[in-house]
């Protein structure tokens, strides 16, 4: 007898432990995760008579994506912004089912247990995909960190430099020293805004966010070039240099950097790395698609810091991720007000720093990455995978196999379409990927054995939104595993505990 709640998706092409093969995938959404994955097609026949049964032959399944730095920015008054039901409609529609939501620009900030209930309060009910939360390390909070651990926070943010928001203070050195004392033996993970001004730059303030320059400026203030030359490499690896010099007050804890653009840190992270400490790294889809010899002068909406540097630049971050030193992909989507964003001929110095990217990035690194020689194989590690490693959610999410959540993004990459404000699901529609073509697009989008968004019939508005908020403890990837052989009738042979081999070759016989 057919299941009501088994849905079975099959195709040609799927991502299965990091290749691209024949497979089909039994889902069911009472439990919400995969039941079983063949690495071949099987007929709808090889199903009992009426399971539902879809066949997306050549369009790949892949792993939803698990965006791990977005700023929602709900509750408060920067709502307005961006919030829960609109940020999680962007990332449907780009097949992310994940999204992991900064402590900063809500208010108030998630500093506190307090903090993080009203968030959470904020937040239930409007989610179209499932959010995460994490949690932030401000002056004098430390006493607040463990018990956000306990309350699900899947990792900690803070920044070396202003923040661009009052309510999100700075960390000193002797902060960072506090907060690591706290979390050392926590599982969890403390992830760093990695700009420093060096001690000896012509500082003329803080307000480098959406104030005056660090630096002072040297040129005409619409100019991209002096904003850039504004904030430096030189503040990344002078921030880089510090967290790293932390690292043995906690040399257990790991430590993570956001958004890393300034291909001067590789270095010291690959030397770090081989020294044995916890440290990793990701990058944004902006640092990798887009060029500073391509922004034109008064282009705010690029605007975002660290700036996104040179096309050299670039080059070596994709070369870091081809090399496995820089692990993960994420949108850092960071929206708000076109006043704001100073849209139009604005003056850098001026605009909110951030970019609004939410469900974009799969298609926006798929049509820079296939001209590089890049798979989609290696983009789903980036952007699935690793990110949900990242934030302790690897065994539940970012991949296809059995006890997995079943999140699954049906891809065309063989289509391409242009980014109008159709496409832009976040609240407030400015992106520098406007009127871009762009490569591959998300034909649909599962979440735990539901279909919430599809190309064809959009959101279904008549479920509303059934994502979850994350909250359970950091996980390894360590998952209880199912091994198949054979077709659907057999019946599963063996269970254990290995991540490893979580999704066996079927064997024809
Ligand atoms: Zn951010």
């Amino acid at each position: 007898m057919a299941s009501p709640t088994v849905t079975v998706l099959a195709s040609s092409k799927a991502i299965i432990d990091g290749k691209i093969t024949p497979a089909t995938i039994v889902t069911d959404s009472a439990t919400g995760t995969i039941t079983n994955v063949y690495t071949q097609l099987l007929p709808a026949t090889s199903f009992p008579a009426g399971t539902i049964y879809r066949d997306y032959s050549p369009k790949v399944l892949m792993p939803g994506l698990v965006d791990a730095h977005v700023h929602l920015n709900e509750p408060g008054w920067r709502t307005e912004w961006e919030g829960f039901e609109t940020g999680t409609r962007a990332a449907a529609f780009g097949g992310v089912t994940t999204v992991v939501d900064m402590p900063l620009n809500a208010i108030p900030p998630t500093t506190t247990v307090e903090n993080l209930k009203l968030k959470v309060d904020a937040a239930r009910g409007q989610c179209w995909v499932d959010v995460g939360f994490y949690g932030g390390v401000i002056p004098g909070n430390e006493k607040d960190l463990k018990d956000l651990v306990k309350e699900g926070v899947r990792g900690f943010k803070c920044f070396l430099i202003e923040s661009g928001v009052e309510e999100f203070p700075a960390v000193s050195s002797v902060d960072i020293a506090k907060a690591m004392e706290e979390l050392k033996d926590q599982d969890t993970v403390l992830m760093f805004h990695a700009e420093k001004l060096p001690p000896i730059s012509m500082s003329v303030g803080d307000a480098v966010l959406h104030g005056d320059a660090p630096l002072a400026p040297t040129g005409p203030l619409e100019a991209y070039s002096t904003f850039l030359a504004s904030r430096p490499p030189a503040f990344e690896t002078y921030a880089v240099a510090e967290i790293i010099s932390a690292a043995p007050l906690a040399p257990k804890l790991p430590l993570h950097i956001v958004h890393l653009s300034a291909i001067q840190c590789l270095p010291m992270l690959k030397e770090a790395q081989e020294k044995g400490v916890k440290i990793t790294a990701e990058t944004c889809f902006h640092y990798l698609a887009l060029a500073a010899e391509d922004i034109k002068d008064g282009d705010t909406r690029h605007k975002c810091c660290p700036p996104i540097r040179e096309r050299a630049n670039a080059d070596g971050l994709w070369d870091a991720l081809k090399d496995g030193l820089i692990k993960t992909v994420v949108s850092d989507h960071s929206p708000c007000t076109p006043n704001l964003k100073v849209v139009g001929g604005g003056d850098f110095f001026q605009a909110w720093g951030g970019i609004s990217t939410v469900g974009l990035g799969l298609s926006v690194l798929w049509t820079e990455g296939k001209k590089r020689g890049v798979d989609l194989c290696q983009i789903s590690k980036w952007t699935s995978e690793e990110t949900a490693r990242q934030v302790g959610l690897l065994g539940k999410k970012g991949r296809i196999a059995i006890g997995y959540d079943a999140d699954i993004c049906v891809f065309d990459p063989e289509s391409s379409f242009k980014v109008t404000t159709s496409e832009m699901h976040f609240k407030n529609k400015i992106t520098p990927y406007e009127a871009k073509e762009l490569d591959g697009i998300v034909c649909e989008t599962w979440l735990r054995g539901k279909q919430i968004y599809s190309k064809d019939t959009g959101f279904d508005e008549s479920t509303g939104p059934l994502g979850a908020l994350l909250l359970e403890k950091r996980q390894t990837d360590t998952v209880p595993i199912a091994t198949t052989l054979g077709t659907p009738d057999e019946e599963i042979k063996a269970i254990g505990l290995n991540a490893a081999a979580s999704v066996i070759e079927v064997v024809q016989t």
